[in-house]
C-alpha cells in the first residue's frame, strides 16, 4: 500500500467547471517542479483511513484512485463528508440536490471499496469553522479509529488557484480535530457517549506542493478511480465544460506518476503525529555541538 495526493476538484457553487480544469494545471505544475522521486508508504504504515472532505466528489479527483489501491490491499477506508453538497447545482433546489449527491457519493464510494460513508449535514457553501464542527469530526475519529486522516488544503491560495471557502474550513477543522480526538479533556461530552480518546498517527494532505509520499495507482486502481468520478454523472452534467472523467483522472494521475517514476500515481504530504518534530532533533544536535559535555 502506498500513498499519494489528491486534488480537491469540485465546488459547491454553480458553474465551477473552470476550477476543475485548474486541477489539471496544478498537477502539471506539481510534476514539473519535482526533481526527486517521491517514495511510497510502507505497507504497514496504516490499516484504517478516514477521508474528511466538505462535499460529495471532493475525493474523486485523484484521491479515490489511491483509495482503490489501499482497499485492494486490505486497508479499511471510510469517508466523512461535512455537507451533502446541496448548494452545488444552480438548476436544482437544495433538497433535491442533497438527495442526488448523497446517492452519487455512495455509489462512487462503492466503486473504490469504501466501507462507510457518513454525512454530517453541515450547510454547504457556508460551512463554518467552529468548535461544533471540530467536535463532530473528532467524534467520528474516535468512533472509527483511523491510523490516517486524509484532508485537503486549508490555505487560501493553492496549486489549483484560490481555495474554495468550504474546502479551507474542512481542511483546518480536520487537522484540529485530529488533536481534539486524542485529548481526553477536549470535548468531554464525547466521553459521555462512550468515545475514548484516539490518537491518529498520520495526516495525509492532498494537493500540497511538497509531497512526501505517493501511491502507485497504475492499472486497476486508476480504473476504479475513474469509475468513482463517473458515478457523479448527474452532478457533472451540470458543470459546463467539465472534461470526461476518464480523460481528467488519467491525466491528473499520469502527471503525478512522473514524480514517482510510475505511469499513474497520487501524491500526498504526510505528517507523522507520533514522531517528534524534525526541529527537535535539530535542536538537540545543535545543543550537543555547542556543549558536548
Ligand atoms: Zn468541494
Amino acid at each position: 500500500m502506498r500513498l499519494a495526493r489528491s486534488s480537491p476538484g469540485d465546488d459547491t457553487q454553480a458553474g465551477v467547471g473552470p476550477r476543475v480544469i485548474l486541477t489539471c494545471l496544478a498537477a502539471v505544475t506539481l510534476s514539473a517542479m519535482t526533481t526527486d522521486l517521491v517514495p511510497p508508504f510502507a505497507d504497514d504504515d496504516f490499516q484504517r483511513v478516514l477521508c474528511v472532505v466538505a462535499h460529495p466528489d471532493d475525493v474523486e479527483y485523484g484521491t479515490s484512485s489511491a483509495v482503490a489501491a489501499w482497499t485492494a490491499h486490505g486497508v479499511d477506508v471510510a469517508y466523512l463528508l461535512l455537507t451533502r453538497g446541496e448548494a452545488g447545482m444552480d438548476s436544482s433546489p437544495p433538497e433535491q440536490t442533497a438527495q442526488l449527491r448523497t446517492e452519487e457519493q455512495i455509489a462512487s464510494s462503492r466503486a473504490v471499496g469504501v466501507s462507510e460513508v457518513e454525512f454530517l449535514d453541515h450547510p454547504d457553501g457556508v460551512l463554518e469553522y467552529s468548535l461544533g464542527l471540530r467536535r463532530d469530526i473528532a467524534r467520528v475519529i474516535r468512533r472509527y479509529k483511523p491510523d490516517a486522516v486524509v484532508a485537503g488544503s486549508w490555505e487560501v491560495e493553492t496549486r489549483i488557484g484560490l481555495n474554495q471557502a468550504d474546502h479551507r474550513v474542512a481542511g483546518l477543522a480536520a487537522v484540529d480535530a485530529i488533536r481534539d480526538a486524542a485529548n481526553r479533556w477536549v470535548f468531554p461530552e464525547l466521553l459521555g457517549e462512550g468515545l475514548e480518546p484516539h490518537s491518529v498517527r498520520w495526516l495525509l494532505l492532498g494537493g500540497d506542493p511538497r509531497p512526501t509520499h505517493g501511491v502507485d495507482v497504475t492499472g486497476e486502481p486508476l480504473e476504479r478511480g475513474i469509475a468513482s468520478l463517473e458515478a457523479h454523472a448527474q452532478y457533472l452534467a451540470g458543470l459546463p465544460g467539465h472534461p470526461p472523467p476518464r480523460l481528467m483522472i488519467t491525466g491528473i494521475t499520469a502527471l503525478q506518476g512522473r514524480a514517482m517514476g510510475v505511469p499513474n500515481a497520487v501524491l500526498f504530504r504526510a505528517w507523522d503525529f507520533h514522531a517528534p518534530p524534525p526541529i527537535a532533533a535539530e535542536a538537540l544536535a545543535a545543543a550537543q555541538a555547542a556543549d558536548p559535555r
